[in-house]
Protein backbone atom coordinates (compact mmCIF):
# COMPACT_ATOMS: atom_id res chain seq x y z
CA UNK A 1 0.00 0.00 0.00
CA UNK A 2 0.95 3.24 -1.01
CA UNK A 3 0.92 5.43 2.17
CA UNK A 4 2.39 2.79 4.41
CA UNK A 5 4.55 4.94 6.67
CA UNK A 6 3.59 8.17 4.89
CA UNK A 7 1.92 10.87 7.06
CA UNK A 8 -2.13 11.84 5.87
CA UNK A 9 -2.11 15.32 6.08
CA UNK A 10 -6.64 15.37 5.05
CA UNK A 11 -8.93 12.85 4.46
CA UNK A 12 -11.53 13.07 2.12
CA UNK A 13 -14.82 11.15 2.48
CA UNK A 14 -16.11 11.37 -1.29
CA UNK A 15 -19.63 9.43 -2.03
CA UNK A 16 -20.58 7.90 -5.28
CA UNK A 17 -24.72 8.36 -5.85
CA UNK A 18 -26.61 8.00 -8.84
CA UNK A 19 -29.09 5.00 -10.05
CA UNK A 20 -28.40 1.42 -10.59
CA UNK A 21 -26.06 0.09 -13.53
CA UNK A 22 -24.97 3.59 -14.04
CA UNK A 23 -20.68 2.61 -13.45
CA UNK A 24 -20.69 3.80 -10.19
CA UNK A 25 -18.57 0.83 -8.95
CA UNK A 26 -16.37 0.64 -12.14
CA UNK A 27 -15.03 4.51 -12.02
CA UNK A 28 -14.24 3.62 -8.62
CA UNK A 29 -12.51 0.48 -9.66
CA UNK A 30 -10.67 2.71 -12.43
CA UNK A 31 -10.12 5.77 -9.95
CA UNK A 32 -8.67 3.43 -7.02
CA UNK A 33 -6.99 0.37 -8.80
CA UNK A 34 -6.74 1.38 -12.01
CA UNK A 35 -9.31 -1.87 -13.26
CA UNK A 36 -12.42 -2.21 -14.94
CA UNK A 37 -14.20 -5.62 -14.24
CA UNK A 38 -16.68 -6.73 -16.90
CA UNK A 39 -18.00 -8.42 -13.58
CA UNK A 40 -19.11 -5.55 -11.79
CA UNK A 41 -20.19 -7.96 -9.08
CA UNK A 42 -16.26 -8.44 -7.88
CA UNK A 43 -16.58 -4.84 -5.24
CA UNK A 44 -20.11 -5.66 -4.29
CA UNK A 45 -20.20 -5.33 0.03
CA UNK A 46 -17.00 -3.35 -0.28
CA UNK A 47 -17.88 0.04 2.00
CA UNK A 48 -14.77 2.05 0.86
CA UNK A 49 -11.72 2.24 -1.16
CA UNK A 50 -9.05 4.50 -0.75
CA UNK A 51 -6.13 6.38 -2.70
CA UNK A 52 -4.09 8.46 -1.84
CA UNK A 53 -2.79 12.04 -3.44
CA UNK A 54 -0.30 14.71 -3.29
CA UNK A 55 -2.41 18.26 -3.31
CA UNK A 56 -0.27 21.48 -3.09
CA UNK A 57 2.70 19.30 -1.70
CA UNK A 58 -0.21 17.92 0.65
CA UNK A 59 -0.68 13.99 1.23
CA UNK A 60 -4.81 14.07 0.84
CA UNK A 61 -6.51 10.60 1.65
CA UNK A 62 -9.14 10.09 -0.70
CA UNK A 63 -11.91 7.38 0.73
CA UNK A 64 -14.31 7.19 -1.58
CA UNK A 65 -17.87 5.34 -0.59
CA UNK A 66 -20.11 2.92 -2.82
CA UNK A 67 -23.45 1.87 -2.40
CA UNK A 68 -23.30 -1.85 -2.21
CA UNK A 69 -26.53 -1.93 -4.50
CA UNK A 70 -28.81 -0.13 -1.83
CA UNK A 71 -29.76 2.71 -4.52
CA UNK A 72 -31.82 -0.04 -6.42
CA UNK A 73 -34.52 0.34 -3.80
CA UNK A 74 -33.71 3.89 -2.64
CA UNK A 75 -32.48 2.62 0.32
CA UNK A 76 -29.17 5.01 0.69
CA UNK A 77 -28.70 5.68 4.61
CA UNK A 78 -27.81 9.19 6.27
CA UNK A 79 -24.46 6.86 7.54
CA UNK A 80 -23.49 7.33 3.77
CA UNK A 81 -23.58 10.79 3.40
CA UNK A 82 -22.39 11.48 6.95
CA UNK A 83 -19.00 13.86 6.90
CA UNK A 84 -18.93 13.91 3.50
CA UNK A 85 -17.33 16.70 1.82
CA UNK A 86 -17.58 15.31 -1.97
CA UNK A 87 -19.64 13.24 -4.11
CA UNK A 88 -19.67 11.74 -7.49
CA UNK A 89 -23.49 12.05 -9.05
CA UNK A 90 -23.40 9.50 -11.71
CA UNK A 91 -26.06 8.69 -14.88
CA UNK A 92 -25.16 6.76 -17.63
CA UNK A 93 -25.19 8.86 -21.03
CA UNK A 94 -27.33 6.43 -22.84
CA UNK A 95 -29.96 5.60 -20.48
CA UNK A 96 -32.09 8.83 -20.02
CA UNK A 97 -33.95 8.14 -17.33
CA UNK A 98 -30.85 7.91 -15.15
CA UNK A 99 -30.30 11.43 -15.89
CA UNK A 100 -34.26 12.65 -15.02
CA UNK A 101 -33.33 10.99 -11.77
CA UNK A 102 -30.36 13.39 -10.92
CA UNK A 103 -32.81 16.31 -9.59
CA UNK A 104 -34.13 13.29 -7.00
CA UNK A 105 -30.25 12.56 -5.96
CA UNK A 106 -29.19 15.95 -5.48
CA UNK A 107 -32.27 16.65 -3.72
CA UNK A 108 -31.32 13.61 -1.02
CA UNK A 109 -27.66 14.57 -1.35
CA UNK A 110 -28.35 18.23 0.08
CA UNK A 111 -30.62 17.04 2.38
CA UNK A 112 -27.75 15.08 4.20
CA UNK A 113 -24.66 16.08 3.33
CA UNK A 114 -22.83 19.14 4.26
CA UNK A 115 -23.74 22.19 3.03
CA UNK A 116 -20.51 22.94 1.44
CA UNK A 117 -20.01 19.52 -0.49
CA UNK A 118 -18.18 19.45 -4.20
CA UNK A 119 -20.33 17.93 -6.28
CA UNK A 120 -19.46 16.70 -9.68
CA UNK A 121 -22.05 16.07 -12.00
CA UNK A 122 -20.60 12.92 -14.08
CA UNK A 123 -22.24 11.60 -17.72
CA UNK A 124 -20.31 8.03 -17.41
CA UNK A 125 -20.00 5.85 -20.65
CA UNK A 126 -18.79 8.02 -22.88
CA UNK A 127 -17.43 5.42 -25.22
CA UNK A 128 -20.90 4.58 -26.48
CA UNK A 129 -21.52 7.82 -28.28
CA UNK A 130 -23.71 6.23 -31.06
CA UNK A 131 -26.35 5.26 -28.35
CA UNK A 132 -26.37 8.46 -26.69
CA UNK A 133 -29.64 9.81 -24.83
CA UNK A 134 -28.62 12.53 -23.09
CA UNK A 135 -27.55 15.28 -24.92
CA UNK A 136 -24.13 17.31 -23.51
CA UNK A 137 -25.81 20.28 -23.54
CA UNK A 138 -28.86 19.34 -21.48
CA UNK A 139 -26.44 18.11 -18.96
CA UNK A 140 -24.28 21.33 -18.81
CA UNK A 141 -27.30 23.30 -18.46
CA UNK A 142 -28.40 21.47 -15.53
CA UNK A 143 -24.77 21.53 -13.87
CA UNK A 144 -24.52 25.51 -14.94
CA UNK A 145 -27.68 26.09 -13.22
CA UNK A 146 -27.41 23.91 -9.62
CA UNK A 147 -23.61 24.94 -9.23
CA UNK A 148 -22.06 21.31 -9.90
CA UNK A 149 -19.03 20.27 -11.78
CA UNK A 150 -19.54 18.85 -14.75
CA UNK A 151 -17.73 15.98 -16.57
CA UNK A 152 -18.45 12.94 -19.11
CA UNK A 153 -16.43 9.89 -18.38
CA UNK A 154 -15.58 6.58 -19.35
CA UNK A 155 -14.57 3.73 -16.99
CA UNK A 156 -13.92 1.24 -19.65
CA UNK A 157 -11.91 3.59 -21.65
CA UNK A 158 -10.35 5.50 -18.78
CA UNK A 159 -11.30 8.64 -20.15
CA UNK A 160 -11.69 11.50 -17.87
CA UNK A 161 -11.80 9.58 -14.46
CA UNK A 162 -8.78 10.58 -13.32
CA UNK A 163 -10.09 14.13 -14.31
CA UNK A 164 -13.22 14.03 -12.47
CA UNK A 165 -12.21 12.88 -9.33
CA UNK A 166 -9.19 15.29 -9.25
CA UNK A 167 -11.57 18.09 -10.07
CA UNK A 168 -13.57 17.41 -6.84
CA UNK A 169 -10.47 16.61 -4.62
CA UNK A 170 -8.65 19.54 -5.36
CA UNK A 171 -12.06 21.93 -4.87
CA UNK A 172 -12.33 20.30 -1.68
CA UNK A 173 -8.93 21.15 -0.31
CA UNK A 174 -9.10 24.89 -2.06
CA UNK A 175 -12.20 25.29 0.39
CA UNK A 176 -10.81 23.68 3.80
CA UNK A 177 -7.20 25.38 3.54
P1 LIG B 1 -23.26 0.70 -10.61
O1 LIG B 1 -24.49 -0.12 -10.34
O2 LIG B 1 -23.61 2.15 -10.78
O3 LIG B 1 -22.18 0.50 -9.60
O4 LIG B 1 -22.71 0.25 -12.04
P2 LIG B 1 -21.50 -0.75 -12.37
O5 LIG B 1 -20.17 -0.10 -12.12
O6 LIG B 1 -21.74 -2.05 -11.70
O7 LIG B 1 -21.66 -0.90 -13.95
C1 LIG B 1 -22.90 -1.33 -14.52
C2 LIG B 1 -22.65 -1.89 -15.91
O8 LIG B 1 -22.18 -0.87 -16.78
C3 LIG B 1 -21.60 -3.01 -15.95
O9 LIG B 1 -22.00 -3.96 -16.90
C4 LIG B 1 -20.35 -2.28 -16.41
O10 LIG B 1 -19.47 -3.16 -17.07
C5 LIG B 1 -20.92 -1.22 -17.35
N1 LIG B 1 -20.09 0.01 -17.39
C6 LIG B 1 -19.63 0.72 -16.36
N2 LIG B 1 -18.91 1.79 -16.77
C7 LIG B 1 -18.93 1.74 -18.12
C8 LIG B 1 -18.36 2.57 -19.15
O11 LIG B 1 -17.69 3.57 -18.93
N3 LIG B 1 -18.62 2.19 -20.44
C9 LIG B 1 -19.35 1.07 -20.75
N4 LIG B 1 -19.54 0.81 -22.05
N5 LIG B 1 -19.88 0.27 -19.82
C10 LIG B 1 -19.68 0.60 -18.52
MG1 LIG C 1 -22.21 -0.63 -7.85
Amino acid sequence: QRDFNQKIDYVFKVVLIGDSAVGKSQLLARFARNEFNIDSKATIGVEFQTRTQLIDHKTVKAQIWDTAGQERYRAVTSAYYRGAVGAMLVYDITKRPSFDHVAKWLEELRGHADKNIVIMLVGNKSDLGSLRAVPVEDAKEFALRESLFFMETSALEAINVESAFLTVLTEIYRIIS
